[in-house]
């Protein structure tokens, strides 16, 4: 685990306007990753497996929680004007999400579960019904983020905690859908995701169980489900190359970003942001420094 030994800034879903360089004047995306572009993966196109990226808001890195922020021109997106400042913040998780949707290899008219419905599962709800999924059950234990997937597209939203007995998952999902995302990580969750799967499918991992080189850093898997069903796992490791796509599906509106912000404050008011992003009330809390 990584020792913190100095104070660094958070934040590495951002968007800003740039003072100097090529993108002078303009609004733009920020991609959080530097990858070195120099090594075997990065050569081969995979820049988000970079083993020497540095990524904003990490302790070796310090983030974008701030006003003013000196970055790379290659890692800066420029954007049309008319994507708020929100919008543009949040194509970060969208990539994420259009990632994970490209690990899942859906065909039109398949079947898919959504479990864990905070904003990277509901953008990947969205993403899937815009991609022809005929039908997507989201898992959430709270209300509101049950009641967000809905929204979403959603085609039924459950507390996993109804659905426990197989009778009760099999009236969900029937003899399984053809592909789990998985965006919690916590055991439970991932043990659902392979009862939730069809023989055959596959379970897209999302979420991140814990920190590195802790007791939590593990993905307990059932191991004769697994086996019995053949699966597929895929684990996605933030995203390669999509921002293009992701600022393509907001401007066309495929998908809808600026409904998952549920509350923002200013810079001034970051420790309040937190407080309420903790309590987990809403869906997206957006800090937004003035800059005059
Ligand atoms: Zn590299």
């Amino acid at each position: 685990m990584t020792k913190l030994d100095r104070p660094f800034v958070l934040g590495h879903e951002a968007a800003g306007l740039v003072l100097e360089g090529p993108h002078q004047g303009q609004k733009v995306a920020i991609d959080p990753a530097i990858p070195d572009l120099t090594c075997r993966q990065c050569r081969s196109g995979y820049q988000n497996l970079c083993p020497q990226v540095k990524f904003a808001g990490t302790v070796v890195h310090d983030g974008a929680l701030c006003e003013f922020l000196s970055w790379p021109s290659v890692n800066l997106i420029p954007l049309p004007d008319r994507l708020s400042d929100a919008e543009c913040a949040l194509l970060e998780p969208l990539g994420v999400a259009v990632h994970a949707l490209d690990l899942g290899h859906l065909r039109v008219a398949s079947t898919a579960a959504v479990i864990g419905c905070g904003p990277v599962g509901l953008l990947l709800i969205q993403l899937l019904r815009g991609a022809g999924v005929a039908s997507v059950v989201a898992f959430d234990p709270l209300p509101h983020r049950r009641e967000a997937a809905c929204r979403s597209g959603a085609t039924a939203a459950v507390d996993p905690a109804s659905a426990g007995e197989p009778s009760a998952l099999r009236d969900l999902v029937g003899d399984g859908v053809d592909t789990v995302f998985e965006v919690v990580s916590a055991g439970e969750a991932i043990q659902l995701a392979v009862r939730a799967v069809r023989p055959g499918g596959r379970v897209v991992l999302v979420g991140l169980p814990g920190l590195a080189d802790t007791d939590d850093d593990w993905f307990r898997l059932p191991a004769s489900i697994c086996h019995d069903k053949g699966l597929t796992f895929s684990v996605v490791r933030r995203m390669n190359q999509v921002y293009l796509r992701a600022i393509s599906l907001v401007m066309r509106g495929q998908v809808d970003l600026a409904g998952l912000v549920t509350d923002r404050f200013p810079l001034s008011d970051v420790v309040e942001a937190f407080d309420v992003a903790v309590r987990r009330g809403g869906l997206k809390v957006v800090v937004e420094p003035a800059v005059e």
